[in-house]
């Protein structure tokens, strides 16, 4: 049923302007406002000129290439063409969720704008979800977090947003390259990097990036992401 619904949608476009992003008929005013904004505040993102080299990590040039706004706005375009509404499986935590079957379309639940989340932390979702689409890697697959799921101080580990415990959730990642890799090399290379934030931004690239830090499985994983990106 979500299939036929999504495949309807198909023919009733309103372009958008923003990243040539084409939009859902029922996609909601306020939302398409939001993503639109969003999208523009990527694409303006500039790497801090102090060095001659550009700053990106060796990850960040495998993933994206340089650090520039324009690099961003080719990349998801390249992966991300139509954007639709969805539940997104109904979840409690869910923002944002791309299908397989339906490629270059990402759908945005309710809780992308509910959650009040920094607008770095709703870019770094949208390059999370774009990597998803990319059926040449299998959509970059989940991993189960490991059962318990706790911090150094023996604390379950929550969604920073929706404070759902992630034990046995299939949101980690055991390869720097997924989309939760993806997104924390997006966030700590704003966090370090970025001339074109505020202060405020660069700090709300640095909590989420420690927050998807938690993320990635594996003592070496995490050994090679400190590494690269100097964290
Ligand atoms: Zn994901």
């Amino acid at each position: 049923m979500k299939l036929l619904v999504s495949c309807l949608m198909l023919n009733l476009f309103f372009l958008g302007t923003a990243f040539g992003l084409e939009f859902s008929a029922q996609f909601p005013a306020p939302l398409k406002t939001q993503l639109e904004d969003d999208l523009q505040f990527l694409g303006a993102l500039s790497a801090e000129t102090s060095d001659s080299k550009n700053p990106a990590s060796p990850f960040h040039q495998e993933i994206f290439g340089d650090f520039t706004g324009e690099t961003y706005r080719r990349w998801f375009e390249n992966r991300v063409q139509k954007a639709g509404t969805d539940s997104c499986g109904g979840q409690s935590s869910v923002t944002a969720c791309v299908f397989g079957i339906m490629p270059k379309w990402i759908y945005l639940s309710p809780n992308y704008l509910k959650f009040s989340m920094p607008q770095v932390v709703r870019a770094s979702i949208l390059i999370h979800e774009a990597r998803h689409n990319e059926p040449e890697n299998r959509n970059w697959p989940h991993e189960k977090c490991p059962i318990p799921f706790q911090d150094e101080n023996g604390e379950d580990i929550k969604g920073l947003f929706s404070g759902i415990r992630l034990e046995g959730v299939a949101a980690c990642d055991q390869t720097a390259l997924g989309s939760y890799g993806t997104q924390l090399i997006f966030l700590a290379t704003i966090a370090n990097h970025c001339q074109s934030c505020t202060e405020k931004v660069r700090a709300d690239a640095r909590m989420m990036a420690d927050d998807t830090f938690k993320r990635m499985l594996g003592s070496p994983l995490k050994s090679a992401l400190k590494a690269d990106l100097k964290w």
